[in-house]
């Protein structure tokens, strides 16, 4: 089963339905095409065709991907209600329910507006969804119409050409991926990398025909090796070159930062067997004429993907000593491979296939736990959006804009995609309306805005909330200025300079210094968290008095023998200290971005009562902090002493944890303790 990308003639298709599917199978279609052709006269396509060309393809895609003869009638109704004067009732009489039915899923599964108004983008997917729980067929046909829209799209202006190339791969495309449909995902892919980035399409397409003659020269050489030996054996199977599609390859030059050569050169074949046995018997031949590489080997047949993909992967040492990646596979297990959930609904040629009934019933579990989650739409929704992408996430602007990142990217990331000042001046953000916090990681179809304020500033802990290296770099370039400002006025407003900087040979015996020093009660040795005279390699002490904690105002002295001694700005037992041992004063900051956890200790007083203890457990837990130790004991009666020991990376996160922890009813105090 291949795909033609050619237009399908009407004749065409009917050869094909007959014969595939007999002359009952073909009545049905002819009169599908005829009242779709009837109903559609005088309308033209932007290509200046007649309309009815495109349900034509539609339904013809729909029969390359095995399925039915009432799924292709309404491939070539699909367009009918919505567009022409023929009626639903109309159809109901002519072909029935269930072809009725199929038509109304795709009819309401409406275009994304992405750009022309407030999308709503989590809305479509949802409409999507639930025609998809609703009937699986609809969302084949809204795939059909999708690649056929997507063939023709260079007839339609430029900037709409973009948006729905966007569309098509922030959605489509991996619809049809989470349904095992990779033929149509590939297509879908390559049709909108062609419009979304045509330089690199070309480039791509440039250099896999510089490389054809070579790669298929190398495949001759492996079928002939092979086919030999499997005669031997009386295996029957057939050896393919595997073509990766143009956007797997940009894609993995992007993620793994690999050269062309380098993904291209990975040699990769794969083996088409008749019978299960006969993978295990190729494999074997595999394995004794070339070197495995350890580790590599995935038996999916004996464990099959959650979309049941099934085969077998290995990795050789192939003839020209570079690694050949195999797959083997038998002709059904390739099928589901590239048509995977439309598979289910390939005539069978009145052949029965041993696990036929098993695949069926495995299908249909997975249609089940669709079903199941169904229950609760917005579980469902979250768990497909979550799948949608492996390596990315796609949200939205309020306008409707379409942002890639890179998946676990944050709200805070969004805001720096948007703008560096959006960024820093980033004060809040809402997904899908909801306030919700800055590291919240993005979902797939969320719809992001964020609140700007221009007094607001970032904070140090953002470093630890961004994913995306764009935006860390630009939060380094900002606290890289504030410390080099902060410095100088330093610098300018300091009793004497001498009293900040010190000169190089003091500096190098501090350098000398042990950063563990045996008498803990002086404080925390630690390394690279604090700068000296801005300095990162000097090893410093956070004294025990005031443990100072990132986010606080620090000062530093060169103590006699232990080092650089940090405080708290405040800190009268320093001032004290300082007088008396006649300490000199250096210049020290934290040295944001580098700052590893500090543990601190909570307090926290509650009026006891059921799951207290618990909601004050997650709600620290919540905010992503490690929480070294807890322990919880009832002081007076109706009266909750907790104590947990939290590793702290920053003031304002202390900060959230108890604001957090104030909110909890019955909560009466939570305090940092000394
Ligand atoms: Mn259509």
């Amino acid at each position: 089963m291949g795909f033609i990308k050619a237009p399908a003639t009407k004749e065409m298709l009917f050869e094909a339905v007959r014969d595939r599917l007999g002359p009952e199978a073909l009545e049905l279609v002819e009169r599908a095409y005829k009242i779709s052709d009837d109903a559609h006269q005088g309308q033209f396509r932007l290509s200046g065709e007649p309309y009815v060309v495109h349900p034509l393809q539609v339904g013809y895609i729909l029969y390359e991907l095995g399925l039915d003869e009432k799924v292709i009638s309404a491939g070539l109704l699909h367009d009918v209600i919505e567009d022409t004067v023929y009626s639903r009732s109309d159809m109901v009489r002519d072909f029935g329910t269930e072809i009725t039915q199929l038509v109304e899923g795709v009819t309401k599964i409406s275009e994304i507006k992405s750009q022309s108004r407030e999308t709503e983008a989590a809305e479509n997917i949802r409409k999507i969804i639930i025609a998809t729980i609703q009937d699986i067929r609809v969302i084949l046909i809204k795939l059909a119409d999708k690649t056929h829209n997507m063939r023709t799209l260079s007839f339609q202006p430029p900037e709409k050409q973009r948006r729905i190339a966007n569309e098509t791969l922030s959605l489509y495309a991996p619809i049809a991926g989470r349904l095992g449909i990779y033929k149509v995902k590939s297509e879908l892919e390559d049709l909108a990398f062609q419009v979304i980035y045509p330089e690199e399409y070309q480039d791509i397409k440039k250099r896999i025909n510089v490389k054809k003659s070579e790669r298929e020269e190398y495949i001759d050489k492996l079928q002939l090796i092979l086919k030999q030996r499997l005669a031997e054996i009386n295996i029957n199977a057939q050896v393919e070159g595997r073509a990766k599609h143009f956007f797997s390859i940009y894609r993995k030059m992007k993620t793994k930062e690999k050269t062309f050569d380098e993904i291209f050169d990975l040699r990769a074949i794969r083996i088409i067997t008749d019978e299960i046995k006969d993978c295990y018997g190729v494999l074997g031949i595999v394995h004794t004429l070339w070197t495995p590489v350890p580790g590599r080997f995935k038996d999916y047949i004996a464990t099959p993907k959650t979309n049941m993909y099934q085969s077998l992967h290995t990795t050789v040492i192939g003839p020209d000593g570079k690694p050949l990646e195999v797959q083997i596979r038998t002709t059904e297990m390739n099928a589901i491979a590239e048509f995977g959930i439309a598979a289910h609904w390939v005539y069978k040629e009145g052949k029965a296939h041993a696990n036929e009934r098993h695949l069926t019933v495995k299908w249909l579990e997975v249609l089940q736990s669709w079903q199941d989650s169904a229950l609760d739409p917005k579980e469902f929704l979250e768990e497909l959006k979550y799948d949608l992408h492996e390596d990315e996430v796609f949200v939205f602007t309020p306008k409707g804009e379409i942002i890639q990142l890179p998946k676990g990217a944050t709200v805070l990331d969004f805001a720096f995609r948007i703008h560096t000042d959006v960024g820093l001046h980033c004060k809040g953000a809402k997904i899908n309306s909801r306030m919700i916090p800055l590291r919240t990681e993005l979902r797939s179809g969320d719809q992001v805005e964020v609140v700007v304020d221009k007094r607001s500033k970032p904070s140090p802990i953002w470093l630890r909330i961004v994913r995306t290296t764009s935006a860390r770099q630009k939060l380094r370039a900002y606290f890289r200025k504030l410390r080099e400002e902060t410095r100088k006025d330093l610098e300018q407003g300091a009793e004497s300079a001498a009293e900040l900087t010190l000169n190089a040979d003091v500096l190098e015996e501090l350098k000398r210094k042990p950063s563990h020093d045996k008498s803990q009660k002086q404080g925390q040795a630690v390394q690279g968290r604090v700068l000296v005279a801005g300095l990162r390699d000097i090893p410093v002490r956070l004294s025990g008095c005031c443990s100072p904690l990132p986010g606080d105002q620090i000062i530093g002295f060169v103590t006699r023998g232990r080092g650089v001694s940090v405080h708290k700005k405040n800190c009268s037992v320093a001032m004290k200290q300082r007088e008396e041992e006649q300490l000199r004063m250096i210049s020290v900051d934290w040295d944001y971005g580098q700052t590893e956890p500090v543990p601190v200790r909570v307090e926290v007083k509650a009026r006891d009562r059921q799951g207290i203890y618990l909601e004050m457990v997650k709600s620290i837990s919540g905010t992503q902090t490690n929480i070294l130790e807890a322990g919880a004991s009832t002081v007076q009666k109706d009266t909750l002493m907790a104590r947990f020991m939290i590793e702290v990376e920053h003031l304002d996160q202390l900060k959230e944890i108890l604001g957090n922890l104030k909110r909890i009813p019955d909560v009466v105090f939570a305090h940092r303790v000394k």
